[in-house]
């Protein structure tokens, strides 16, 4: 399995790429920005793009996305929740300075209990809102790992005052949904290090729920 992850564009979002060599078959999460490149380790690893899957639909996650699917032919997946914010990106663009890029409508929803990735690393999508009303964290359950967008971080939780946060709901979803997770979950955040399932229960301070 090749698995990369690499912080993209002013935000540093965190884009990862993960390939089946022998299915020659790979899924990029949050192609934020950086689409050359991205599109570059695709080519260098020989693999065709099977998805574009998008956490949530804030610009540093979703910006590239389309241009990426120009590229490769790939589907977009989205939460439908998160349409309203895929309609504001231009102001989205106007709060960091940034051009607008173009967006389009996602190719298909990404919706609670799905299951998307590859054929040997697949991965179920829990629903986690409060970061945006869409957003999503993706568990992949043989891997024994999430990529959880900007609902939970290393040591903190994704910011909520932003159109469509809420600080009760993303509190809500990181207990009952992420909790849930055994302790050795590896957790790959949208953006900063990698962290676990296990150390965020006990140390993260949003999270003191004993
Ligand atoms: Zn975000």
């Amino acid at each position: 399995m090749i698995l990369e992850t690499f912080p993209v564009g002013p935000l540093q979002c965190n884009c990862t790429l993960m390939g089946d060599e022998e299915a020659g078959e790979a899924i990029v999460i949050d192609p934020g920005d950086e689409v050359g490149r991205i599109h570059r380790r695709l080519a260098e690893h020989n693999l065709k793009l099977k998805q574009i899957l998008v956490t949530h639909a804030h610009i540093d996650h979703v910006g590239g996305a389309l241009k990426l699917k120009r590229l490769t032919g790939a589907p977009i997946f989205l939460n439908e929740n998160d349409l309203p914010l895929l309609d504001m990106m231009a102001s989205q663009a106007a709060w960091l300075g940034i051009p607008t890029p173009e967006t389009a409508p996602p190719d298909e929803r990404l919706t609670d209990g799905q299951s998307v990735g590859l054929d040997h690393y697949p991965a179920q999508v829990l629903h986690t809102p409060g970061h945006t009303q869409g957003s999503v964290c993706l568990h992949f359950v043989p891997l024994k790992m999430v990529i959880a967008g900007d609902t939970l971080f290393a040591g903190s939780i994704g910011r909520t005052d932003l159109p469509g946060g809420n600080f009760e709901q993303i509190i809500d979803s990181i207990e009952t949904r992420l909790l849930a997770l055994p302790d050795e979950t590896k957790v790959l955040p949208g953006h900063g290090p990698a962290t676990t399932i296990g150390y965020e229960r006990k140390k993260n301070p949003f999270l003191r729920t004993q």
